[in-house]
């Protein structure tokens, strides 16, 4: 076919692309974005230039450990994407880790150690040398072991070789205390059976049913790649879920069934399942005072409970029913802080329907080989957090593993001993705990250093991955071995395995070795093989630095020694449940735990999320447009709430997924989060609890 194009033609399209160009908002949003971009050039990495490669790792971020291919551009990482093959992640990543690369530039990036004093948002920052922050931080642990004093030393990832030195750390000094904090539901059940809590883990892929208290089961709670399957929707690809919370979040949105309680509530409403389950007789466990049990929590009946919660008895049946009779199946609890007796509760419905130490229950793992096995001392030093004492600590150390997430600073701050106790911490980031730490040491960040990830909560058999340096780190930060080993030092302490992280941590891959169990998944190659057709040590290790994981093979079900019900959730827990019912207005605070609300988030990844509204962002009071009505509160104006704590102004929002007589308070400002959890009742756990409040026009 001839085509012919006149110069006329010609000449109409150059006028007219010239004048589209000035029409579209292309040009103009450009120029208005360099103008933006330009303005913040501190931030900006600048591109490099050369040659294109893929590198494989593992993401360090989480315990997810999800396998990781890393774009370069000559020596310096552009993009992020998931390994396809990978048996973890299967080639999803979360928000996080697709903007991992960015945590390098970082604007609340610490260089050098930090001395903090000030209080309650001033906090004022003095620059110190490695040694002399060292030397202050050495004097106070001396102090503390002059004075009987506690020292001590949270880990917020038990089970990495680091945490065997942390225990080391703690076996080493007069009054030290090894702290290992996971997921709080599993160390609740970890204490009544004393077993380490990195022993146990959710099986949920071979579960049928789930029950869900409040946590964010399809919004980015485990392995991002079991979130992806569930999101595609596939028939049968998921288990039944039942979302019990007050508010329809993503996860009521999508689960089979939302259980909308009253706030506070939902401890009264699993020991109404729990009663349930006795009256039915649907129990699966062979515990001794049953029957005693059965009368301790003989007011939780339906018609009380229905009462309380604000449900129907029917409700009540129904879950008790499901839960017990479509098994296997899981009860898990618990976003951060939320209450001990909560947890309590929950675990109990495990407990009674027989799921733990359970295919599809609640697992329980074999140990990760260790290169040499943990301090004597450390079985009676190993404690839970709620079991130290308040106003006990003089010295905190918390490694860079205990996210803000996991622990509430109140929690951490009721411990410290008054006016004396201090945090250290070892951190990437200043603005981790900035109201309660008082030494920051600067760490790595992922992809500058080697860090060693196990353990996944939802996994239900031991992995090791391991993520390795792709880039050089800045001079004088510290790992978290080498935090241990100069504190250490510099406290006087000699009993410290000496060695690079490297060093160190080769010799459990050589241990895993030498067991020869589980399976290997090379990067490399994308295949999954024995472990046994390994050769050497060393190629076990040359496959984990390239993306690789180790899997434990599956333990076979043990049973855990037995308790007693009534020990494990006693009469004065149920007496301090109130069965009460309550007609006033109670304001819930809700604080943004995922991807945008931690500092170990890119800033782009902030943006986009505060941008696309995908995640909220400011300071709102989100309230149902009847209460709104009922109160006289018209949208998107200024109120003032107040409580018998304090007061605080914002501005009203209207949202039909807030149950009427709540006021949902939510922030992403660290100040305004402060204030708002300021105005709240607190429980003797330091979680927060839903708190009586007035509201008024401004
Ligand atoms: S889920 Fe965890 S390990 Fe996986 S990409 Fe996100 S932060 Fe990294």
């Amino acid at each position: 076919m001839e085509i012919n194009i006149t110069r006329r033609e010609i000449l109409r399209f150059v006028g007219g692309s010239a004048l589209g160009f000035f029409l579209t908002p292309i040009p103009w949003k450009a120029l208005d974005d360099s103008a933006i971009w330009t303005q913040n050039w501190p931030w900006i990495p600048e591109p490099g230039r050369g040659d294109i490669s893929y590198k494989t790792t593992s993401c360090s971020l989480c315990p997810s450990a999800c396998g990781m291919r890393v774009r370069c551009v000559g020596n310096q990482p552009v993009s992020i994407s998931g390994l396809t093959l990978h048996p973890i992640n299967q080639g999803a990543l979360c928000p996080i880790g697709v903007v991992a690369h960015h945590l390098r530039y970082h604007p609340a990036r610490v260089s050098r150690p930090l001395r903090i004093t000030g209080k309650n948002g001033s906090p004022q920052h003095t620059a110190l040398t490695v040694d002399e922050a060292l030397i202050e931080v050495a004097d106070a642990m001396k102090d503390a072991s002059r004075q009987a004093q506690t020292v001590a030393i949270v880990d917020g990832r038990p089970g990495r070789t680091a945490s065997l030195m942390l225990q080391q750390l703690a076996a080493n000094i007069a009054h030290g205390t090894y702290v290992a904090v996971g997921d709080e539901s599993l160390g609740v059940l970890a204490s009544w059976f004393g077993q380490p809590i990195d022993t146990l883990a959710y099986d949920v892929d071979h579960a049928k049913t789930i029950l869900s208290f409040g946590v964010p089961f399809f919004d980015g709670w485990g392995t991002p790649s079991r979130t992806a399957r569930y999101l595609d929707g596939k028939p049968g690809a998921r288990q039944y879920v039942i979302q019990v919370e007050p508010f329809r979040t993503r996860s009521a949105e999508i689960a089979d069934r939302w259980i909308p309680l009253r706030p506070g509530t939902e401890a009264v409403f699993a020991l109404g399942l729990a009663h349930g389950i006795l009256q039915e007789k649907l129990y699966r466990t062979h515990v001794k005072d049953l029957y005693e049990f059965g009368n301790l929590i003989m007011e939780f009946n339906p018609p009380a409970v229905a009462e309380v919660c604000g449900i129907s008895q029917d409700m009540i049946k129904e879950v008790a029913h499901v839960f017990a009779a479509h098994a296997p199946s899981i009860a898990i609890a618990g976003t951060a802080g939320s209450p001990k007796e909560v947890q309590s509760a929950v675990m109990l419905l495990n407990l009674l329907v027989g799921n733990i130490g359970q295919i599809g229950g609640i697992a329980r793992k074999r140990d990760l080989p260790c290169a040499r096995s943990a301090p004597k001392k450390s079985a009676a030093m190993s404690t839970d957090f709620a079991s130290i004492p308040d106003h006990s600590v003089r010295v905190m150390l918390i490694d860079e593993s205990l996210s803000s997430c996991k622990l509430p600073d109140a929690l951490l701050l009721k411990k410290l001993l008054p006016e004396k106790g201090i945090i250290v911490s070892l951190s990437p980031f200043v603005t981790e705990r900035p109201c309660c730490t008082q030494y920051v040491f600067p760490s790595q960040v992922f992809l500058e250093s080697m860090a060693e990830v196990t353990n996944a909560s939802d996994i239900p058999v031991s992995t090791l991955s391991l993520s390795i340096p792709l880039v050089p780190a800045p001079i004088g930060l510290l790992d978290p071995i080498e935090f241990v080993q100069c504190i250490a030092r510099s406290a006087g302490i000699l009993n410290i395995e000496p060695g690079t992280a490297e060093e160190i941590v080769k010799k459990r891959i050589s241990t895993i070795y030498k067991e020869a169990r589980g399976s290997v998944f090379n990067a490399v190659t994308g295949q999954t093989s024995e472990l046994k057709t390994y050769s050497s040590p060393d190629d076990l290790w040359k496959a984990l630095i390239a993306g690789g994981c180790w899997m434990d093979a599956p333990s076979p079900v043990t049973s855990l020694p037995a308790v007693s019900l009534t020990a494990v959730v006693s009469a004065a827990t149920i007496k301090s449940l109130k069965l009460r019912t309550t007609d006033q207005l109670m304001l819930v605070p809700i604080m943004e735990r995922s991807a945008y609300g931690t500092t170990s988030v890119s800033p782009i990844m902030s943006k986009v999320g505060q941008e696309s509204g995908l995640r909220p962002y400011g300071c709102q009071a989100l309230l149902n447009p009847t209460t709104g009505a009922a109160v006289g509160v018209i949208e998107n104006t200024s109120i003032l709430l107040q409580t018998k704590n304090g007061s605080f102004q914002t501005r009203a929002r209207f949202d039909a997924s807030i149950m009427p007589g709540v006021i949902g308070l939510s922030a992403t400002d660290p100040d305004d989060q402060r204030n708002i959890l300021a105005l709240c009742d607190m429980n003797t756990d330091a979680s927060i609890l839903p708190t009586p409040v007035k509201i008024q026009k401004v």
